[in-house]
């Protein structure tokens, strides 16, 4: 794909971003990290452990001092670059949680990063100085449990919460579509002036682009309902009839979103499964 890997991009004053070369169904053309700050930087979302990639942040870090590396969340295209950026800046990791342990068992599947270990969690509203400027957490779970957003001066650093390319993956058990929806309005009440997702171009109207993501999975639940309340139906039916033509290394994940979107409603008391199917109560 033709995209800018491995170099360092200056989208405004003070904000710099640096592609992967990860590209895939999820990522797209890659994660996207962000170095904010002047003469000391911060890096958003080092991303996948690969040696260009590292040396490419080094070499947009250029020498000055790294007051910490955040990661929005642990998914192994996100975390993974964060130890060995440490390692060669030295660097403290700052930002979102370990993943959370159900008492039952991990909420963690493989495309979770299991070696995170962050030295400091920041929790809603807690910040980091860069240049004498806050960067602040907003804590913003769905897409996974832990996942945060920050923001900066007005810009907010949207992780995998929204992306510009394609809507969020919410896929259990860590993935909530309850906690997704809720984190959705929670944007649509701050005032960003734009964002910087991890995957895709920014979005200059967030409030406007937010409304949207709402809507489309309103919709996209009332389409479910609809499709339980003609018949009970096992999930792949559902994929099949809700997402036409789609792109089949993606059924997985549609089937994911499905079964978010179901657990809510069943939460709701509006579906109810019985053995593989699920029909409207
Ligand atoms: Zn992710």
């Amino acid at each position: 794909m033709d995209a800018p890997y491995a170099q360092q991009e200056q989208l405004e004053p003070g904000i710099g971003r640096v592609l992967a070369h990860n590209a895939s169904a999820f990522t797209y053309t890659g994660t996207q990290s962000y170095l904010i700050g002047a003469d000391e930087v911060a890096v958003i979302d080092p991303g996948p452990d690969l040696p260009e990639h590292l040396d490419a942040l080094e070499k947009a870090i250029g020498g000055r001092r790294v007051v910490a590396i955040m990661c929005t969340h642990t998914h192994r295209d996100h975390s993974p670059a964060a130890r060995p950026l440490a390692n060669r800046t030295g660097a403290p990791i700052v930002g979102c949680a370990p993943l959370a342990l159900e008492t039952v068992g991990p909420r963690a599947d493989a495309s979770f990063d299991g070696d995170y270990g962050p030295d400091r969690v920041l929790d809603e509203g807690e910040t980091v100085q860069i240049n004498g400027k806050p960067i602040t957490a907003v804590s913003t779970p769905g897409h996974t449990s832990n996942h945060l957003c920050f923001a900066y001066e007005g810009a907010l650093f949207t992780g995998d919460h929204v992306m510009s390319w394609s809507t969020t993956v919410v896929v259990p058990p860590d993935g909530d579509m309850a906690a997704y929806m809720q984190s959705l309005e929670k944007l649509r009440q701050r005032d960003d002036r734009i964002y910087y997702p991890a995957h895709g171009a920014p979005v200059t109207n967030p409030q406007q682009y937010v409304r949207s993501l709402i809507g489309h999975r309103m919709q996209r639940e009332r389409q479910i309902l609809r499709l339980v309340t003609e018949r009970a139906r096992p999930i792949p039916d559902i994929v099949a009839n809700a997402y036409p033509g789609l792109d089949p290394r993606l059924v997985p994940a549609a089937g994911g979103s499905v079964l978010a979107h179901l657990l809510d409603l069943e939460r709701r008391g509006l579906v109810e499964q019985r053995q593989d199917s699920w029909n409207a109560v």
